[in-house]
């Protein structure tokens, strides 16, 4: 089973909205898509004009929903958070957006969840700031154009793919996170602890750090279970020791890889031979969709040198066998 604290979709809502950056200033990491940003976001101010319209993608706990609050920070205006599935009815759709003050960002996570009637609602709302609503029914009905304030769509997605082609046209800004090193989690656990009041050594920090999966969240959670663990020994500060006492008590991997990871590169090697294999023939093996090994799982089992890509398919690596304990020529070590 999954170790919930491995799980970047697990989220702790009250926990989380104490710990994010607010402003760009203080975003640790993604360094190119934070200069990016601030260029953008400065034009518009100085233009006076609301921001265009972002999209964010990328793996779960990486910070897009963090970002989306930085942005509308950074502009002076409300935000106004919601997600794809609870966008049933398109009157929820217009109740939202003609609340918009000129300039708010409207948030929308898992934005590639949208049904596909709002999704058409969006188009001209993004495009014209223009909705047009069917009112009555029957030989009554008639549609009515409202006309909406110059307003900003950040939309949130771990599976880029799945937009539909005109949606995504519709975003200026296109900003992908990627996978966070070790060094750049240590500074956020660092923070986190600053920010939590409880001492932390730099080897301590770096010991959560190279065992949160390249994810802040999961940095953030380790963290806690470890301050637990830390405090029940009477310490006051988290050092390597205690990091790999209480990660180990957890079950949490040396490498920070969790279920999923561990079997898409036993698939690969034990049921492939090691590869090359295809995504789709992948995905069925693990039982996962393709597109989220794609966009999810792949991304960072390649950052980390376990996987890799090639035209025929995807490999293990040899530190995937050395992991596993496995021999490259097929045999299990012991
Ligand atoms: P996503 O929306 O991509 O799932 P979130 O924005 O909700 O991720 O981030 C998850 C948690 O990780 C938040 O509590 C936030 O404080 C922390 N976090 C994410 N990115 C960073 C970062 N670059 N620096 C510091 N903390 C971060």
């Amino acid at each position: 089973m999954q170790n919930p604290l491995l799980d970047p979709e697990e989220k702790d809502f009250t926990v989380e909205e104490n710990l994010r950056p607010s402003s760009l200033n203080e975003f640790v990491g993604q360094q190119k898509v934070i200069n990016n940003l601030n260029v953008f976001i400065q034009a518009a101010k100085k233009r006076n004009e609301a921001l265009d319209h972002v999209i964010l993608s990328g793996p779960p706990g990486l910070g897009k929903t963090t970002l989306a609050y930085i942005i509308a920070a950074e502009m002076g205006v409300q935000i106004k958070p919601t997600t794809g599935p609870v966008l049933e009815k398109p009157g929820d759709l217009a109740g939202l957006l003609t609340n918009l003050e000129m300039g708010d960002v409207l948030f929308i996570d898992e934005i590639h969840r949208l049904n596909p009637v709002i999704e058409e609602y969006l188009y001209s709302a993004m495009e014209d700031y223009k909705l047009d609503i069917v009112i009555d029914s029957g030989p009554n009905a008639r549609s009515v154009q409202i006309d909406l304030n110059h307003f900003t769509l950040v939309g949130a997605t771990t599976r880029k793919g799945l937009l539909t082609a005109p949606l995504r046209a519709r975003f200026g800004i296109d900003m992908r996170l990627d996978y966070y090193d070790t060094e750049l989690l240590q500074r956020i656990a660092l923070r986190t602890a600053h920010i939590l009041n409880f001492g932390i050594t730099e080897s301590g920090a770096h010991e959560i750090a190279r065992r949160s999966r390249g994810t802040p969240r999961i940095v953030n959670k380790l963290l806690r279970r470890t301050r637990d663990f830390a405090q029940v020994d009477g310490l006051t500060e988290i050092d390597d020791k205690i990091a790999d006492k209480a990660l180990n008590a957890l079950d949490v991997d040396q490498n920070g890889l969790d279920d999923m990871d561990i079997r898409i590169l036993k698939a690969i090697i034990e049921n492939y031979n090691g590869g090359p294999v295809g995504l789709s023939t992948l995905g069925v093996a693990v039982g996962e969709d393709k597109g989220t090994i794609e966009e999810v799982y792949e991304p960072f089992l390649i950052k980390e040198g376990f996987m890799q890509r090639t035209p025929k398919g995807r490999v293990a690596a040899a530190k995937a066998y050395q992991y596993l304990g496995i021999n490259q020529s097929g045999s299990t070590g012991d």
